[in-house]
């Protein structure tokens, strides 16, 4: 900024309702099943001596595995087994970046995340924190981050997020649910390898999937649509309906749905979510509930929004037998609901997007109260 000013500039433009942004993009990736093996020789080239190591954020579901076999660990390379029970939080990063920082003379040469969106985004949440001072949350917001992360890598091994190619990594803080939104959040390098999200679970492979479905309603009926954000969110809905409403071959489904996945992720780079991200982020800090069943719990009942978008998911969930939990806000003190409601609320970009301008004549307190009440 300062910079800016002297320079006469005008302030750049970062919010999602301004016009022009200029976007980082993830600038490698790998793709194809088995590429995973390819891991060793991309970051050999990043490795900046031996006593600076790689560290392997890996979800714990791969104890045991071959997978962890499988990884380049080398020289004094550490990978650490995190569980994704929980979805991220800032203190959680502090603690790792800490541990990081005590244990190793130099800084590392590179932060490699492998699972979900909870383990991409604490990889690029600890990238980010071992070069800016104090807490994680310090930086959730929009471009806080002022000094350029470590060289991080993210290798998805559930489909839907888009948090592989999204600026954001989204954190539980002391305070709030909230990403910190920066240009030095993206990936550095992608591998995507379709084989790594064999063994996913059903009812997980259908939340995480959803989210990626979702994501495509909220960017293609938003007000800030464009034909950037349309050609993705388009790509990535056709995708999506080939994945969950026809009968494909189980290998075709899993490359389709991580290219479903990043196209979506792509398509709400430039646009942005909508009423089922905002309520179910009010669900996720009051109540834990996670991101993929969140989104789910809430878009069942937003036909009023988005009709066609939930006829389609309607048929989705019968066709794949999902049976989605009932009476989940029925124990609710009055004060939880309040925050949950004020949460919700509080997402004002995500509401700009879904209704306009001026949302605020379409939601009420009382309207999201009688939608949570039904969930
Ligand atoms: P997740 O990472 O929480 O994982 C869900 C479950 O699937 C976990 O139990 C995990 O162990 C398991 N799992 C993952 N890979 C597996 C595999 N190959 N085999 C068996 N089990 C496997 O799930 P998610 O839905 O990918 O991520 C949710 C998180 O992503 C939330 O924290 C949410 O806030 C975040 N998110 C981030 C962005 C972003 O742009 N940064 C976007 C959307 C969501
Ligand atoms: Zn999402």
């Amino acid at each position: 900024m300062e910079v800016n000013k002297q320079m006469g500039l005008k302030k750049i433009p970062t919010k999602a309702s301004e016009e022009f942004r200029n976007f980082p993009m993830v600038p490698r990736v790998v793709y194809g099943k088995g590429s995973f093996n390819t891991l060793g020789g991309i970051l050999m080239t990043k490795r900046k001596h031996s006593e600076a190591p790689m560290i392997y954020l890996v979800d714990d579901v791969f104890e045991g595995t071959e997978l962890l076999d499988r990884i380049p660990s080398i020289f004094c390379d550490q990978i650490i087994l995190i569980s994704a029970d929980e979805e991220p939080k800032t203190e959680q990063v502090d603690a790792l970046v800490k541990m990081i920082l005590e244990k190793y003379t130099e800084l590392p040469s590179g932060i490699i995340g492998i699972g979900g969106g909870t383990l991409l985004d604490l990889a690029k949440a600890v990238a980010i924190m071992l070069t800016n001072k104090g807490s994680a949350s310090e930086y959730q917001g929009w471009d806080l981050v002022n000094k350029k992360s470590i060289y991080h890598v993210g290798i998805p091994t559930i489909s839907g997020t888009g948090a592989e190619v999204s600026r954001t990594t989204v954190l539980m803080g002391p305070e709030k649910k909230l990403g910190i939104n920066s240009d030095y959040t993206t990936f550095d390098q992608v591998l995507l390898d379709p084989e790594l999200t064999n063994g996913v679970p059903k009812e997980q492979w259908f939340y995480t999937g959803m989210d990626c479905y979702i994501h495509c309603i909220e960017s293609l009926n938003g007000t800030f649509l464009n034909a950037f954000s349309k050609s993705y969110g388009e790509k990535s809905l056709d995708l999506c309906k080939e994945v969950f409403l026809e009968d494909i071959d189980e290998s075709d489904s899993r490359e389709k749905l991580m290219m479903a996945s990043w196209h979506g992720g792509m398509s709400i780079a430039y646009s942005q979510v909508g009423v089922a991200h905002a309520m179910s982020y009010g669900l996720g800090y009051v109540l834990g509930v996670k991101h993929g069943i969140g989104n789910c719990l809430v878009f069942q009942y937003l036909e009023e929004f988005y009709p066609e978008g939930v006829a389609v998911f309607n048929k989705m969930l019968a066709k794949h037998k999902i049976v989605l939990p009932k009476g989940v806000c029925s124990n609710l003190s009055v004060s939880e609901m309040d925050t949950m409601i004020s949460v919700a609320m509080g997402m004002e970009p995500l509401w700009e997007n879904a209704l306009g301008e001026n949302w605020k004549s379409i939601i009420t307190s009382d309207k999201l109260k009688a939608i949570y009440q039904k969930i």
